[in-house]
C-alpha cells in the first residue's frame, strides 16, 4: 500500500463522503496542536502535540461531528467532577 492513498483509505473505512471529510484533519480524527494545550488553546508546553481534531471531535465528518471533548470536560467542571 502506498502511504499517500491511507487518508482516502480512512476515509472510505469510515464511510465518510468526499465532501464532508473535514479539513482540518483529513477525515483522521485527530491533528497537531502547536503547543501541550492542544485544544484548549492555552498556555501550554513548547512542543507540537497529536490530539483530537476539534471541528469534527474524531468523526473525521465535518457534517457528522461527535462531541465536543471541551463542552464535556466544561460541563463535568460545573458538576463539580473536579477536572
Ligand atoms: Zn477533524
Amino acid at each position: 500500500m502506498n502511504m499517500s492513498d491511507l487518508p482516502e483509505l480512512i476515509q472510505r473505512q469510515r464511510r465518510i463522503y468526499v465532501e464532508n471529510v473535514c479539513k482540518r484533519c483529513a477525515g483522521t480524527g485527530t491533528t497537531i496542536y502547536g503547543n501541550t494545550s492542544t485544544y484548549w488553546h492555552s498556555i501550554g508546553g513548547a512542543a507540537m502535540r497529536r490530539d483530537v481534531c476539534e471541528v469534527c471531535w474524531g468523526s473525521g465528518d465535518e457534517s457528522a461531528p461527535w462531541p465536543s471533548h471541551r463542552e464535556f470536560y466544561e460541563m463535568k467542571r460545573a458538576a463539580g467532577g473536579g477536572e
